[in-house]
């Protein structure tokens, strides 16, 4: 197995050499850093099992970088250092902790020998974490998966169609969520060729669930904005669909904004073309991020996706009920249809589809199952509302 990775980041020489050292002893592959405009290419060759970054920084704080890393969804620990006191440590590590980020502990200067050594005796190995070589190779292999989570119309009680969601069942670390290698592909730039295999795969999958039960199914893809700039995103997507057999009107791409997608060259045009070839376009997440009113207002979208963030808490949070309620009647003027995702209990079924909302998507009906699970769970739900209507 291949040593754990560790990046520190300190702009005090001293304390930087001291924790490679150390860090070197116990057998880490340590990469030495001194300002934060270094993360971004250490990054590139992947997330390191352990990040120590100092609070103090010649260039910005250590919290500019959580934000950065959280931005980046990083999967590494990290263990902050400062010789501020220990309430600003620990501000800045609940701080990280709300950004989503794995927060390994605090360490105050100056700190012994032995500390660090303990610190170190506890960073959770992930076995190496992955790089962009493991991502060409799974490329390569055809090593990724697609699973489907349901969207179902509430009131109908119909499935209407499923939404597409990658996976990579790695041969160390198990089934490896999207969180963790799809920001990697994105810096590398592997993006585009696996958001393609996500199409083929997904409209392929979904001709042949309606060609065998006899529904016509919806099927919604995930696709990042810079590969729908791509100069022929638009003819390619178009041939997919044909080869597939699915008309356009069955398939949504779903866009979502991780910078204002009016800053990304030829996606505006992009869109519109997709839109006037059939395809429906889904604005992803809304409500976080940059996904926002002025995306709904200038880019030709035919749905809008609320993000779980609010759907999930609408029966305890009276605000994020009026969020989701005003979101509702706002795409509704606007002429799109809703989804709400992250539903998890009947509660936020009753409730969403009291509001309007046109489908729903969350671990209430299903968690995202993998395609031959689909198959069973799709026959059982037509078979459960068969009885139920007799
Ligand atoms: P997303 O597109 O918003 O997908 C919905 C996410 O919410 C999925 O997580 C799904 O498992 C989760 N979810 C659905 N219902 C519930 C619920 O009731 N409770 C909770 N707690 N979670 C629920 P997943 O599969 O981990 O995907 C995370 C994100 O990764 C996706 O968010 C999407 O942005 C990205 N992603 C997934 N597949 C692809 C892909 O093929 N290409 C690209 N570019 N991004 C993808
Ligand atoms: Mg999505
Ligand atoms: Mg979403």
């Amino acid at each position: 197995m291949p040593s754990p990775r560790l990046f520190v980041l300190d702009d005090d020489p001293v304390l930087r050499d001291f924790v490679s050292m150390v860090a070197q002893k116990c057998d880490f592959d340590v990469t030495a850093l001194t300002r934060p405009s270094e993360l971004p290419d250490a990054l590139a060759q992947g997330d390191p099992d352990v990040i120590f970054l100092d609070l103090k920084l010649g260039e910005g704080t250590g919290v500019d970088v959580l934000e950065t890393l959280a931005g980046r969804s990083c999967r590494s620990e990290v263990v902050l250092m400062s010789g501020c006191d220990q309430r600003v440590l620990s501000s800045s590590a609940r701080i990280g902790e709300d950004l989503g980020l794995r927060i390994g502990g605090t360490l105050p200067k100056p700190f012994k020998t032995s500390q660090l050594k303990t610190m170190l005796s506890g960073i959770t190995h992930t076995g190496g974490a992955l790089t962009v070589e493991d991502i060409d190779e799974a490329i390569q292999r055809d090593a990724f998966c697609l699973f489907y989570q349901p969207q179902i119309d509430p009131v109908a009680g119909t499935v209407h169609g499923a939404e597409a969601l990658i996976r990579w069942p790695h041969a160390s670390k198990g089934m490896v969520g999207p969180g963790d290698f799809i920001p990697l592909a994105e810096s590398s730039g592997r993006i585009s060729e696996m958001t393609y295999w996500v199409m083929r795969t997904g409209f392929s999958w979904c001709a042949a669930l309606s060609a065998r039960t006899g529904n016509r199914l919806r099927i919604s893809v995930n696709v990042p904005p810079t590969s729908v700039g791509l100069p022929d995103f638009v003819s390619r997507t178009v041939a997919m669909a044909e080869a597939s057999g699915l008309e356009p009107e069955t398939i949504v791409l779903e866009l979502t904004e991780s910078s204002p997608l009016t800053d990304t060259p030829g996606v505006m045009a992009a869109l519109s073309r997709l839109r006037i070839a059939g395809f429906d376009l889904a604005l992803d997440d809304f409500g976080t991020g940059y996904s926002s009113l002025v995306g709904l207002h200038r880019m030709p979208f035919s749905e809008l996706k609320i993000d779980r963030s609010f759907v999930g808490k609408i029966d305890k949070d009276p605000d994020a009920r009026k969020i989701v309620e005003a979101t509702i009647s706002l795409a509704h003027v606007l002429g799109l249809r809703t989804v709400a995702e992250g539903v998890e209990d009947a509660r936020g079924v009753e409730m969403v589809r009291d509001m309007g909302c046109d489908l729903i998507q969350g671990f209430h009906y299903s968690r995202p199952l993998p395609a031959e699970r689909f198959d069973t769970w799709f026959t059982d739900w037509r078979t459960e509302t068969a009885n139920a209507a007799a």
